[in-house]
């Protein structure tokens, strides 16, 4: 009897690793999935928080994959070794701060580490030439493969037909002439194979997944980079980027208001990090104060929080300062004018 091979997939949570683990499953070999957690792949937590979003799935992706396939997923923590790629991408960004090639670089390189570990006989990803202008490029094909030093143990069943033979298929562990050519980024052939092995509901795909692709986002990681005079964030940092109104009217310091209940009731959980501001006389929103803010900047951001609830037209507006510490006073503030807000104010 010959023995059973074992592959490793990589699973995002879109269609294209959903795929391609499929069809190598369907060869006989046994698949098990890796997630990597970055830290920046997080929209079930805004589409929980946000109304707007409710109607958006919460569900995990990955896992939903994981259970369509019947194949066991290992979910991966990778934020504090990842933070290397983000400061420092060898390869340098794509359009935003996605540092794409060296995060595919990574996971495979760590896909490689677990296979070793798990004596596992080959990688497979679902990446497609041409999909992807960064990372996903007739070129970058063999950069991933080498610099990852998975070389040849790295197989990609959607365009494995573009590209030279790999091990698994001169060994005959896989058929080559069961593996795929798709290349471009039109998504039909992929619609097609996902129809023929009857998938639906499939995560829309291109990007979704990764804040970092997306441009407000990364403007506000940079300016978090300058105000702290380094490339560095927490959890909590990355976290809070993707939540409420962000205004920094001095380098020292930022206002971060919440924009519906939602959100309020998620920076509540921050209460004891940064100094908060709540509105007393009116409705009104939470909001942080990121950095060090001085006495008259705390008066500055109770004006700019006055100006988001309901007093907005009011001549005063009541609101309660919290400190770290928990200790609380009022403060009693014009509401700022929408003229004296620069507009640059707004990250
Ligand atoms: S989109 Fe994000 S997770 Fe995907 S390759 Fe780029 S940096 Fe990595």
């Amino acid at each position: 009897m010959t023995e059973q091979r074992k592959a490793v997939a990589l699973i995002s949570g879109g269609l294209d690793s959903l795929l391609a683990a499929k069809v190598i499953q369907e060869q006989g070999i046994h698949v098990e999935g890796i997630n990597f957690y970055t830290g920046f792949c997080v929209e079930g937590h805004t589409h929980a928080i946000r109304k707007k979003d409710q109607k958006k799935s919460k569900r995990n992706n990955a896992l939903w994959v994981a259970e369509q396939l019947g194949i066991k997923l290992h979910i991966v923590d990778i934020v504090e070794e990842y933070k290397d790629i983000v400061f420092n991408p060898k390869h340098g960004y794509g359009a935003n701060l996605n540092p794409c090639l060296d995060c595919k670089i990574f996971m495979v390189s760590k896909a490689l580490e677990w296979i070793r570990k798990m004596d596992f006989d080959f990688i497979i990803t679902g990446e497609v030439i041409g999909q992807r202008p960064m990372s996903q490029r007739k070129e970058t094909m063999p950069v991933v493969s080498g610099e990852s030093g998975a070389e040849d143990l790295l197989l990609r069943p959607l365009c494995a037909k573009n590209l030279p033979q790999t091990l698994p298929e001169r060994e005959g562990w896989v058929e080559r002439g069961g593996l795929y050519d798709f290349s471009g980024r039109s998504r039909k052939p992929q619609m097609a194979l996902a129809a023929k092995f009857g998938f639906e509901d499939y995560a829309q795909p291109a990007g979704g997944c990764c804040f970092l692709t997306d441009a407000q986002y990364s403007v506000k990681l940079a300016d978090l980079w300058r105000a702290r005079g380094s490339k560095q964030y927490e959890m909590d940092d990355i976290m809070l980027l993707k939540v409420g109104r962000h205004l920094r009217p001095a380098p020292h310091y930022k206002v971060i208001i919440a924009r519906e209940e939602g959100e309020g009731n998620f920076l509540q959980g921050y209460r004891k990090q940064f100094v908060s501001i709540k509105t007393i006389s009116h409705a009104g929103p939470l909001a942080l104060i990121d950095g060090e803010p001085r006495a008259a900047d705390i008066e500055l951001a109770a004006r700019l929080v006055a100006r988001y609830s309901q007093g907005r037209d009011a001549d005063l507006v009541e609101l309660e300062v919290m400190d770290r510490q928990g200790t609380s006073r009022t403060l009693k503030v014009e509401p700022i004018k929408p003229h004296e807000i620069p507009q640059e104010w707004h990250i």
